[in-house]
Order: C-alpha cells, then structure tokens, then sequence
C-alpha cells in the first residue's frame, strides 16, 4: 500500500491545505476500496419516538406527553418489513430513542400493553418477526447497550449501531445540547463501543459534526474509534453526519457546517482510521454530496426506496438510479451491500451468529456485496 505521509500536526491543522488533505485521504481510499462505491438498500422502522434523552438538535423525538409519541405494533412493523421486501431491500433498520421507559410512566405503560417491560426485548422480538416472515437483515440502532441487551439482540441483529456523535464533555453542560442526556454521556458512549467490540458485534458508529465540538475533538473521537477497533476489528464503517438546521429544535438559529468542513473532516477520518474500516457520508443531507467521493468516502449508507429518513425528515433520499449515474460521472461503480460488510462473512466468522451468518452468505455473492444488486435490475 502507499504509504501516507503525513503528520497528525498537519491534520490537526484546521487551517492547513484542504486539497491535500483531501488526496492523501482518497489515495488511501482507492488502495483499500477501489472505485466501488457502495449503499445499503434498505427499510426503516422507528421502533419509538419515546427517548429518555433530550438532544438540542432532535427532531425525531417527541415527549411521551405528545399524541404523537408511539410504539409501533407488531404488525406496523411487518407492514414496514414487508414493503421494504417487496422493493428489493436486504436491511430493515430499526432506529429508536434510548430507554424511555426508565423515565416515563407513559413509556411504560404502552410497553406493558404490548407485553414488554423493557424496550430491548420488544425490539429483539421484532427482529426475530422480520427474520421469520421477511427476507430482511435487521440491524438495530438502539443506542447505548449493556452486555446483557447485546446478548438479547445478538442472535436476531446481523449488525448493531450506535453513533458516538462527539467525545466532547462540554456538551453535556447546560445550555449545551446533551444537557441532562445520560445517554450521550461520552464515557457511555465508549463503554457501549468496547461492549459491542467484546462481544463481536459488526458495529456502525459516527461522528455528528457542527453541534458545537471543536475540530480538534472530532479527531479525538476518531483516535477513540480507531483504538477500539484496533482491541477488537469490530467496526465496520464509520459515519460522518453534517448537523442540519430545523425550525422546531432548540439549535434552531445553530450554524450548519460548511462543505469544507465536511470535507476535512471526512479526509481526516480517512487517514485517522484503519483503512478497513469503511467511511460513509449520507448523501441526502448536502446537494454537493458528490463532492464526498473526492474527500474519500466509499459508501452512501442506507438509502430506502420505502421509507423518509426519520431523523432528517426534510431531506429525501436520492433516487438511487440517479445516485448511481452521479457515481458514475465521477468513475465510481455503485454496488449495493449487505448491512454486514463482508470481511465479516467468511464461514468461520465469529461476528455473526450461525443462524444470520448462513443467511447472510446466501445474500451475498463471492465478493461479499449482494448477490441481487436491485438498482442494476431498475436500470436494466
Ligand atoms: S438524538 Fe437520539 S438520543 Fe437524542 S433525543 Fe433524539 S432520539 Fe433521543
């Protein structure tokens, strides 16, 4: 491999050549992952809008007070499931707010007419539904995990996530937006990384940029990324997420970050973190998205023909065709994955449990990416 020469000083240097950055972070890039550029094609189910936590930049969640606080049924998320099935995805995603019923009785209270006294084990229960009636992979982004919940989700979750979003514990003071958020406590936050590294889980995580951390932190959480994955190979990609603006959250009158920032960030994840570790940007939060390949992303993440992305309602998905063409344009082949990447799919992988492994390897072809690539056969 070439071999990068280039000081963390000059990283750490916010000010410092962009381009270059930018071309050490895409050589590494090309070395490891080539011109391939992939995404995840994908269903997804927001298990609950209920969260114990309350972060400055949440559009998602709503206070159990609220008539739109749920929990989905059983059946929504078949329905869900079903749909996303019939569109040719392979995930089905379940993202969730963390642990409301720790904190409100009405959080309880609808658990407990669905028969759960805690949300992990409805939630463990739904995947295994997905995997019973679907063809679908579930990967659960349930936020901060005990080793006890990473037992209960192991056997029915091909793939776990957590972003860890900053390693900043200044933004846990007041006025700052993970303010009384137990869950965004970064010292949890690791703890949940090293539990999932412990326990062989294939684990997404992520830096949220432009909530107020300081560039320097951001590598920090890398570094911290970085480490754990060196302890136990688990991470399988790492997401770089721009903070967006809404008009009904508190960081309402926030800054956004800047393309430029965006793209020094994800340069410097490209160099900071193990080359294997995959380094993904979404493509529906920057009109100049395109602008990521150059800074040394290789994958878009999830992208649904079925589902809004609950988290930024306001920006839609690209259709993917047309994903593919820009891809195209800047000499990347688009392949949809699977959610496990596959260095964890070998037979003798002990990342997966043999149920899902055996499952997900019928999925994939011999490269590992999936064997039924949908939007090949739209564009055909
Ligand atoms: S960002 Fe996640 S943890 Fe924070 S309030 Fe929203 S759902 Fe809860």
């Amino acid at each position: 491999m070439t071999e990068t020469v280039i000081s963390t000083g000059a990283i750490c240097a916010e000010t410092g050549d962009l381009q270059t950055l930018m071309s050490h972070a895409r050589a590494i890039r090309d070395q490891q992952w080539g011109r391939t550029v992939t995404y995840s094609r994908k269903a997804f189910v927001p298990l609950t809008n209920m969260c114990r936590d309350t972060c400055g930049y949440c559009t998602f969640v709503k206070h159990p007070s609220s008539p739109e606080a749920n929990i989905m049924t059983p059946e929504q998320v078949l329905a869900t499931a079903k749909r996303g099935e019939r569109e040719g995805c392979k995930e089905l995603l379940f993202s969730l707010g963390e642990k409301p019923e720790l904190r409100y009785e009405a959080a309880r209270a609808a658990l407990a007419q669905l028969g759960y006294e805690r949300l992990t084990d409805y939630l463990a229960d739904m995947c295994a539904l997905v995997l019973r009636e679907t063809t679908l992979l579930p990967h659960v982004n349930a936020g901060t995990l005990t080793d006890d919940e990473i037992d209960v989700l192991r056997p029915v979750a091909a793939s776990m996530g957590m972003m860890l979003e900053t390693i900043s514990r200044r933004l846990t003071r007041k006025g700052q937006p993970h303010y009384a958020c137990p869950d965004k406590v970064p010292l949890q936050r690791l703890r949940t990384l090293e539990r999932a590294g412990e326990k062989h889980v294939p684990f997404t995580t992520g830096l949220l940029i432009g909530i107020g951390e300081s560039f320097a932190e951001r590598l920090e959480a890398l570094e911290a990324i970085n480490a754990a994955h060196a302890r136990h190979g688990h991470i399988q990609e790492v997401i770089i997420q721009n903070f967006q603006r809404k008009p009904d959250i508190e960081m309402a009158n926030h800054p956004e970050p800047s393309l430029e920032d965006m793209l020094r960030t994800i340069a410097a994840a490209r160099i900071i973190l193990s080359p294997d570790i995959s380094l993904q940007a979404p493509p529906n939060l920057s009109a100049r998205h395109p602008a990521y390949l150059d800074a040394g992303i290789n994958d878009w993440g999830g992208i649904s023909p079925v589902t809004i992305d609950f988290i930024n309602p306001q920006h839609e998905w690209p259709e993917i065709r047309s994903l593919s063409q820009s891809c195209a344009d800047a000499g990347f082949e688009l392949r949809e994955r699977l959610t496990v990447y596959p260095r964890y799919l070998g037979a003798d992988s002990t990342f997966v449990s043999p149920d899902l492994l055996a499952r997900a390897s019928d999925m994939a072809e011999a490269s590992g990416l999936a064997r039924q690539q949908q939007h090949l056969g739209e564009l055909a």
